[in-house]
């Protein structure tokens, strides 16, 4: 498989005003997309570092994933996000390699990319997202 780059790292955060103050006023950073993914219960604040964004997460119900990791471990780095070519492939082949997947099959992300998700028990601890941007294949 290839990974090009960190496409963004996801941290899960209370309260995502007071998070994007922060970010904008503090590190000088510009908050370029505001969107909610009701599939996983999170309104998102996108910000650009380079080739790498930073995604907010805030929880928009007690009981989704963020709420309950916020719940579990406090606000902080969530999961780390890499860009990948060719999505379907790359989760075959990571699978093969014994690793646990969470999302077998390609759902659809904030910012319309294709993402899935690797469980943390396989590795080692980190919450690994693989994201393809459709707009790569054109
Ligand atoms: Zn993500």
């Amino acid at each position: 498989m290839t990974l090009t780059h960190i496409e963004h790292i996801g941290i899960a955060v209370e309260d995502l005003k007071s998070a994007t103050e922060y970010y904008e006023k503090v590190l000088g950073l510009k908050c370029y997309a505001v969107e909610e993914v009701k599939d996983q219960k999170v309104k998102t604040a996108f910000f650009k570092v380079g080739d790498t964004k930073i995604e907010l997460l805030e929880s928009t119900e007690p009981d989704g994933p963020i709420g309950k990791f916020i719940e579990k471990k406090g606000q902080g780095i969530h999961h780390i996000a890499f860009n990948v070519k060719d999505l379907p492939n790359a989760l075959k082949e990571t699978e093969e390699n014994g690793v646990r997947l969470i999302d077998s099959e390609p759902r659809k992300g904030a910012e319309g990319m294709n993402i899935a998700f690797l469980h943390p028990k396989s590795t080692f601890g980190v919450l690994t997202e693989f994201c393809e941007n459709p707009q790569d294949k054109k």
